[in-house]
C-alpha cells in the first residue's frame, strides 16, 4: 500500500508535549527523541473559520470542523461520526439547581460511543501511513470502534480485551471480522498482551495517546458543544473520566475556539471518577502535578477504571486553567444516577458514563454551581452497550 499522507492547510506537525520538539505527520506514535505524548498543532493565522462560516455548513459530522483536524474529510475513514444531540434536561436542571442541564449524548455514534471520533481519525492517519494491520488494547468500547473502523478502511485489527469487558463489545469486535484475544484480569494485562504482540509484527497503533489523533477527534465534541448553545460557553462540562482523552481533547478545543476569538472563555471541565479508581481525583485534590498508580481496581465500571493514566499532567494542567475540578462517586452512586437520568428523562446514559451524572450531582450538593449555570453531562456511550449491568442494579433502587 502506498503513503500518501496529506495534511490539511494549516496543520503544523506533532509536538511533544514532553520535550516540545516537532516532527511531521511521518512520524506515526511517540516522540522518536523521548518517547512522550505528541500533540497535533496548527498554524491558527492559517485557519479562517468565522461564526458565520461554521453555522452555515450542515450539521452532519465531525467532519465539518477539518480546518481544525489534521486530515481533510475527503481522504477520512468515516461513518458520519459526530453532530450528536445535544439534548436538555430540565428534570435534571431542577435536581440540580442550576437554570439548564444539557446531555451531550454520544451513544449516537457509530458504535455507541465517543470512542468513533477518536478512531475515525486515528484510522485516517493509519491508512495514509499504508498500515495493513492495527491494534490496540481497550476496556472495551475503543476495541469494538477500530474493530469497525477498521472494517472501513479495509485494514485488518488486532483487539486486546480484559476478559471483563462487556459482552457486546467483545461480541461487536469478532462481529466486524477483528482478531480479538480475550486476557484473563483488567485493563493493564490486555495491556502487557498487547505489548508482547507488537514486538513481534508490524501492527499500527490506534491505542490512547499512542497514536496522537484519538485526542484530536474528541475535540469535536466542545466544537460542537459550543455551537449548539448557540456560542454560549457552559459554566461546567462534567466528564467520566479514565484515560482523559476526551477531556484533554475538549480542552483544547475550547482553547482554539478562543484563540481564533469564536468565543471568549473557556469551560470549566470537570473530571468524574468511579471511587474505586480515582487516581486523577486523588491527584487533584493533593495539588499534585501528575497522578499516582492506583492499587487495586474496585469498580465495575472499566471504560473509566485505568490505574495508571499516562496523561495525567495534561488532565489535571486541564482542570487547573479551566476552573474545572475532580470527583469520584461510589459505583452505587454511579448506577443510582443512570436509574435516575433513565426515569426522570427518558435519556438513555451507559452505566459508566453516568460517573457524570453522579458527579454532577456531587458536585452540586457541594455547592459548586450557581443557579443560572449551565451544565453540560457527556454521555459518552449508549445505555444499551451495558444495559446488564443497569438490569442487575434494579433489584437495589
Ligand atoms: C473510554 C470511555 C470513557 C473514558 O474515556 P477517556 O477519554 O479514556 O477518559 C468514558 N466512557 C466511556 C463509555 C468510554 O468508553
Ligand atoms: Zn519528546
Amino acid at each position: 500500500m502506498e503513503t500518501t499522507l496529506e495534511t490539511t492547510d494549516a496543520f503544523a506537525g506533532l509536538r511533544c508535549v514532553d520535550c516540545g520538539e516537532t516532527f511531521d505527520a511521518e512520524t506515526p506514535h511517540r516522540c522518536p527523541d523521548c518517547g512522550g505524548i505528541l500533540d497535533p498543532t496548527y498554524d491558527y493565522d492559517r485557519v479562517d473559520l468565522t461564526r458565520a462560516d461554521l453555522e452555515a455548513r450542515r450539521f452532519d459530522t465531525m467532519w465539518r470542523y477539518e480546518e481544525l483536524l489534521p486530515f481533510a474529510r475527503e481522504h477520512a475513514v468515516t461513518m458520519d461520526e459526530g453532530a450528536t444531540a445535544l439534548v436538555e434536561a430540565p428534570a435534571l436542571a431542577e435536581r440540580m439547581g442550576v437554570e439548564r442541564v444539557f446531555v451531550k449524548d454520544e451513544g449516537r455514534n457509530p458504535t455507541g460511543t465517543f470512542k468513533d471520533r477518536g478512531q475515525t481519525v486515528a484510522m485516517t492517519a493509519a491508512r495514509m501511513h499504508g498500515a495493513t494491520d492495527v491494534a490496540l488494547n481497550s476496556a472495551g468500547n475503543a476495541g469494538q470502534s477500530a474493530a469497525a473502523y477498521a472494517a472501513e478502511a479495509g485494514l485488518d485489527a488486532h483487539v486486546f480485551l480484559p476478559e471483563r469487558a462487556g459482552f457486546t463489545q467483545k461480541s461487536m469486535t469478532l462481529v466486524h471480522g477483528a482478531d480479538l484475544t480475550v486476557v484473563p484480569g483488567e485493563i493493564g494485562d490486555a495491556g502487557a498482551a498487547y505489548t508482547d504482540a507488537m514486538a513481534d509484527h508490524d501492527w499500527y497503533s490506534t491505542k490512547t495517546f499512542v497514536t496522537p489523533y484519538r485526542h484530536e477527534g474528541k475535540k469535536t465534541m466542545l466544537y460542537e458543544t459550543v455551537e449548539q448553545l448557540d456560542w454560549q460557553v457552559p459554566d461546567a462540562v462534567v466528564y467520566p473520566t479514565g484515560g482523559g482523552v476526551g477531556l484533554v481533547g475538549m480542552h483544547k478545543a475550547a482553547r482554539e475556539f478562543r484563540d481564533l476569538g469564536l468565543v471568549d472563555d473557556l469551560p470549566p471541565m470537570y473530571a468524574a471518577q468511579a471511587s474505586g479508581c480515582a487516581p486523577i481525583v486523588d491527584a487533584w485534590e493533593s495539588g499534585a502535578d501528575r497522578h499516582e498508580a492506583w492499587g487495586e481496581i474496585d469498580t465495575v465500571f472499566g471504560g473509566i477504571a485505568i490505574p495508571d493514566p499516562g496523561a495525567s499532567p495534561l488532565i489535571l494542567d486541564a482542570l487547573e486553567e479551566s476552573g474545572g475540578g475532580a470527583v469520584a462517586a461510589s459505583d452505587d452512586a454511579i448506577l443510582d444516577a443512570a436509574v435516575a437520568v433513565a426515569r426522570e428523562t427518558g435519556i438513555e446514559m451507559g452505566a459508566t458514563c453516568a460517573a457524570a451524572a453522579a458527579g454532577a450531582f456531587e458536585l452540586a450538593e457541594r455547592g459548586e454551581f450557581d443557579a443560572d449555570d449551565t451544565v453540560v453531562l457527556l454521555n459518552t456511550g449508549a445505555g444499551n452497550k451495558d444495559d446488564d449491568v443497569l438490569r442487575g442494579h434494579l433489584g437495589t433502587v
